[in-house]
């Protein structure tokens, strides 16, 4: 299969990744169907590729973007409630919870829907992909697609060859992110890839050096930047990726490698149990609203 345009690519899950990977691969010229197991969820999807922060209107209004090709990137795009529409698609995109059962169950059932020479990906954080295509006879078709959050703007695609992934399945991958206006780059399979081992080591001693003391939540994002020219502190990170997905991560990686660094602090756990799962739908909040701190702009 070749990377072209009348290509037809599911996205399933229609959150903070899935709605921005939809809506960048439907404005580079993709036919794109996009899939949440509730209307109310599309809608907030659909609403977020409009009006969000990093939605067509804004990128229309600052310049970025010509209207006629916001309009084009609308439609190309359409929503489901049911995943028997997404049989014919050429590559199907899961961006769900990020929980090995769930996205298991997942793929189980798509293996079953979608047309068996489809390619599957999955934009799992960190879960290992021998893992997630072995719920599917397709490991051949199967390659991990890790975007990065907001995927409308951040350039990396880590690209995960799982055991059987083959050659022609990477390269339509590495095509199709190409064209999208990324860089995608090939890792082999492990726990948290390259970006999810790093970024994991650092939430999680960030969050215990806060944790014992060392310094606050806003002392530490600003040195963060300060001191390493990061763009976001670890905390203001965390609340844009969402803390029920961090502390999925690190339980993960933790199971996966039994150190103990990796492990979420009771910190994590305590403000996702109380409803704090960072800037999303549903949410109270993150780290900043939960000790009532004022953000820097
Ligand atoms: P999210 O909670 O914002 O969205 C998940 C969406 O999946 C929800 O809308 C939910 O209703 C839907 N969903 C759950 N089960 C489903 C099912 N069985 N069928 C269809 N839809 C289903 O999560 P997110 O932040 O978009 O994360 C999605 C994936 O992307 C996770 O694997 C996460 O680790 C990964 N990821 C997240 C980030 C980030 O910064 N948030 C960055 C890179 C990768």
């Amino acid at each position: 299969m070749r990377a072209q345009k009348d290509l037809k690519i599911g996205v399933i899950g229609s959150g903070i990744m899935g709605h921005g990977i939809a809506q960048t691969l439907a404005r580079y010229g993709y036919s794109v169907i996009m899939n949440d197991i509730s209307e109310d969820f599309l809608k907030n999807g659909m609403q977020m590729i409009r009006t969000g922060r990093f939605g067509l209107e804004r990128a229309v209004s600052s310049g970025k973007m010509k209207q006629e090709e916001a309009d084009q990137t609308l439609s190309r795009l359409s929503t489901t409630v049911n995943q028997e529409d997404l049989k014919d698609c050429d590559l199907v995109i899961e961006a769900i919870t990020e929980d090995e059962k769930v996205k298991g169950a997942l793929f189980r059932k798509l293996d079953g829907i979608v047309k068996k020479d489809a390619l599957f990906a999955s934009n799992t954080s960190g879960i290992m992909i021998s893992s997630l295509s072995s719920f599917t006879t397709r490991g051949k078709n199967f390659v991990g697609m890790h975007w990065f959050n907001p995927p409308q703007v951040m350039k990396l695609v880590e690209v995960v060859k799982g055991p059987e992934t083959t050659e022609e399945a990477i390269r339509t991958v590495v095509q199709i992110s190409e064209s999208a206006g990324k860089v995608p780059i090939l890792v082999n399979d492990g726990p948290g890839f390259f970006t999810t081992r790093f970024l994991n080591s650092w939430l999680m001693e960030s969050y215990r050096m806060f944790e014992s003391g060392v310094a606050g939540i806003a002392e530490i994002d600003k040195m963060s930047k300060l001191a390493f020219g990061f763009p976001m502190g670890p905390f203001e990170l965390s609340d844009f990726i969402g803390l029920d997905t961090m502390l999925h991560v690190a339980e993960y990686m933790y199971e996966e490698t039994k150190r103990s660094d990796y492990a979420a602090p009771t910190l994590l756990k305590k403000l996702v149990l109380s409803g704090y799962l960072g800037n999303k739908k549903g949410s109270k909040g993150g780290f900043y609203q939960y000790y009532g701190i004022k953000q820097e702009s």
